[in-house]
């Protein structure tokens, strides 16, 4: 039994043990009458895509197995716990020498049919072994083995909760007050967990209220939009009432693609659908990128649906997840507001899906499990028969190509509602104009300017730190990173430098370890811009956010809401910027460096900085006032930036298709990666070529292969990359090929050198 790349080495030890001999192993000291029995089909998490047959536990101990259930096996010498994805009759295995299931855990399965459709038909689509596939969709809690959460029961405030006297309460009983402020802020209702902090008396204080009429207990159902009436949202534009009536009238699965500029009212669209689905007794499941999901979103939709919406996303304790996870499952949530793995999540009554910035990148896994939520969210829709949502500014190509070919429709929000304007966009030329500190003169006099105005700037440059190189004017020397093909980037604040690839990092010099001459910080981070933008407007309170000032959680929830009141007028930052948030007073935008994703090695390079530049620049002039946008470029003839500022978005979507059409590059083409690395240099190539030649054993009709070749990056953390890029015209012909060949590969002795992984739909090829 062979596995890809190297394990640690217990797992290597288990897998041997387990089925070193094609077999599990006998079943110890159970020698009953086993021909008759089922087998069960489980999935346990290792790199191997196949399942493990196992026998029933022994009669007597616990529920009987279902598939979707998980269970409690032995493995090698140790135990697992795994999912059961299929109960069979037959084994390929001689019946003796199969083991018995341990345990199983669940009487209810945790995972539905339609989930555990779901998830094989991704196991079987982005070739990754359905039991590591389970693993990333399952709570944490759940996958160690812990209890589903039980319903738990919730208390909402009553009409009359709402009027009471919260005063005259806390003279006489304290702890009822704070219980009942808190149930007033949580329409979904409340638990002990919400109390902060907790209360001791929580039973006879809630008891208490309960009597008096001022709480009330709801257990199951709670779709029911009771507790707190929805508030009604703006009058909608022509546009979005022709949007919500396309997708209301939908029957059964139908997707569709909202295209509307930043702040058209695409949130609106949504929470009409969802307000339709709520009549109807059914749930909706809203996918946003992780950047996207601000207290404020969530409180708008708390706000206008006055229903409990549940919130999946990575920051949460393992408890607070599984509760979400449990509420969704059992249809408790009406409306469920994840990142990106909360497509995992199970409904007990679909019946709208979404996912808002459709084009955001943050929506697909980039190690482990490889998927995209978005396609795999349209992939669900289609299973469950109902409609699927897209919406974005800036839609990915793809997207945008499903429209053209007829299988998604379009929906379009072309203006902003109300008086609010889109923004005017203007390039700087910095060939014209010299930048210092890389801000050119005519950003400097327009932020002047707007500031004068009693405006607010927004400045985007998506690279922190204070230079993203420390060179020696004297003798060429730059600082590099000792384990990675990278520069050093200077941190000044903290007088180091850090490779942003490994993280390593050492004491900034100030002279050349060479030659002794001082060492210089070249190019600009937005620590530099800051150190500028002080000195040159020392009187307007300015703000920087980028990784660096954020690693606290909700440290970055707290910087936005200092520049939203208006206490900060100056706001400078990453990619962290460019998402939907909403500065009323914001009037300029300066996009400081557009020319850092013009010459991009990634075919997908232009796309993501137009993604970029419309993203942040729709952060101006939301409101009444109007917004300005400039961008600073060295190429400002070049023809991606004339078509953005020129014609939109839209317009450079077309021709960027036209170009992908030329050069047969996706979506006019199907690709898939073979990543490999390794600490020698050769063992990642080695073990690419020995792939590439495995195919010809294979049937690979309508395939194409591309290298070998080094990672753009070849070295990086000390480990040395390579990688594979297979091309077709048909996504059917990759996917035949693609199913033998990822088994072959398991068996590849040069895969034992080297850590491979197969990335198929890649979002980037580097
Ligand atoms: P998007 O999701 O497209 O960025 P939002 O739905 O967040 O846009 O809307 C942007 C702003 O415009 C919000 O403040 C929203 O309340 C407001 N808005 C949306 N639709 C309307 C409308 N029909 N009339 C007035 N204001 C609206
Ligand atoms: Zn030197
Ligand atoms: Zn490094």
């Amino acid at each position: 039994m062979r596995h890809s790349g190297p394990l640690p080495h217990a797992i290597h030890r288990d897998i041997h043990r387990n089925c070193g001999q094609l077999s599990h192993g006998p079943a110890d000291g159970e020698n009953g009458p086993v021909n008759s029995e089922s087998i069960l089909r489980v999935a346990l998490s290792t790199p191997l895509k196949r399942l493990f047959d196992y026998l029933p536990p022994a009669a007597g101990k616990g529920p009987v197995g279902r598939p979707g259930a998980r269970v409690r096996v032995p493995f090698g010498r140790s135990t697992r716990i795994g999912v059961i994805a299929a109960v069979t009759a037959h084994s390929e295995l001689p019946t003796e020498k199969l083991r018995r299931v341990s345990e199983v855990l669940d009487a209810q399965p945790v995972l539905n049919e339609e989930m555990l459709s779901l998830l094989q038909w991704a196991a079987d689509y982005y070739q990754h072994p359905l039991g590591d596939v389970v693993a990333t969709a399952l709570p944490n809690a759940l996958r160690q083995g812990k209890e589903p959460a039980t319903a738990s029961l919730r208390w909402v405030c009553t009409p009359e909760g709402k009027a009471a006297d919260l005063d005259a309460i806390s003279k006489r009983a304290p702890v009822q007050a704070r219980i009942l402020a808190a149930a007033r802020q949580h329409p979904e209702g409340i638990g002990p967990a919400d109390i902060d902090p907790p209360a001791r008396s929580w039973r006879s204080a809630v008891q208490a209220l309960a009597d008096k009429g001022l709480l009330l207990s709801r257990e199951g159902d709670l779709l029911a939009p009771s507790s707190t009436p929805a508030t009604d949202g703006p009058a909608l534009t022509t546009a979005q009432v022709e949007a919500v009536a396309a997708i209301n009238a939908a029957e059964g699965f139908a997707p569709f693609l909202l295209e509307g500029v930043t702040g058209s009212g695409k949130t609106e669209v949504y929470l009409e659908c969802i307000a339709a689905q709520l009549q109807a007794g059914r749930q909706s499941l809203v996918l946003v990128p992780e950047i996207g999901l601000t207290p404020q979103l969530v409180q708008r939709f708390r706000q206008r649906l006055g229903v409990p919406v549940a919130l999946l996303h990575s920051g949460l304790a393992d408890g607070e997840r599984l509760r979400a996870w449990t509420a969704a499952a059992r249809g408790e949530a009406a409306v469920i507001i994840g990142t990106r793995s909360a497509i995992f999540t199970p409904l007990e009554r679909p019946g709208l899906l979404i996912v808002d910035e459709e084009h955001d990148t943050s929506l697909k896994q980039q190690d482990g499990f490889r998927y995209s939520a978005r396609d795999l969210l349209v992939r669900r829709a289609q299973k469950l028969n109902v409609p699927v949502i897209l919406g974005s500014a800036t839609p990915a190509l793809e997207s945008i190509e499903n429209a053209r070919a007829g299988r998604y429709q379009r929906l379009l929000l072309p203006k902003r509602p109300g008086a609010a304007k889109a923004p005017a966009v203007r390039l700087v030329d910095l060939r014209r104009h010299a930048a210092r500190d890389g801000l050119s003169e005519p950003l400097l006099g327009a932020i002047g300017q707007h500031l004068a105005d009693d405006g607010q700037v927004l400045l985007y440059l998506n690279r922190r730190g204070y230079a993203p190189t420390l060179m020696c004017s004297n003798c060429g020397f730059v600082a590099e990173c000792p384990r990675c093909d990278a520069r050093m980037v200077v941190h000044r604040q903290r007088h180091r430098l850090a490779c942003h690839h490994c993280g390593s990092e050492r004491p900034a010099p100030d002279h050349c370890p060479d030659c002794s001459h001082a060492l210089h910080p070249v190019g600009q981070g937005t620590e530099r811009l800051e150190a500028a933008l002080s000195e040159r407007f020392p009187d307007h309170s300015l703000l920087r956010i980028d990784r660096d000032t954020t690693r606290r959680r909700g440290e970055l929830e707290a910087q936005l809401e200092r520049f939203r009141a208006g206490e900060v007028r100056i706001l400078l930052g990453t990619q962290m910027l460019a998402k939907g948030h909403d500065f009323p007073d914001l009037t300029l935008v300066g996009v400081v460096d557009a020319d850092q994703g013009l010459f991009g090695t990634d075919f997908r390079a232009g796309e993501r900085l137009a993604q970029s530049i419309v993203q942040v620049a729709g952060r101006a002039g939301r409101a009444d006032r109007p917004g300005e946008v400039l961008i600073q470029t060295a190429w400002p003839e070049h023809p991606l930036l004339t078509l953005l500022v020129e014609a939109g978005y839209g317009a450079f979507a077309e021709q960027a298709l036209t170009e992908r059409r030329d050069a047969a590059w996706p979506p006019y083409a199907f690709l898939a990666v073979l990543r490999a690395e390794a600490p020698e240099r050769g063992a990642a190539f080695e073990f690419l070529e020995a792939a590439r030649e495995m195919a010809r054993d294979l049937d690979s009709t309508g395939v194409r292969f591309l290298g070998p070749a080094p990672a753009p990056m070849e070295r990086r953390q000390g480990r040395f990359r390579a990688q594979l890029l297979l091309h077709a015209d048909q996504r059917g012909a990759l996917q035949r090929f693609l199913g033998p060949w990822r088994l072959a590969l398991e068996s590849l002795p040069a895969g034992r050198r080297a850590r491979w992984s197969l990335d198929v739909d890649p979002a980037e090829l580097f």
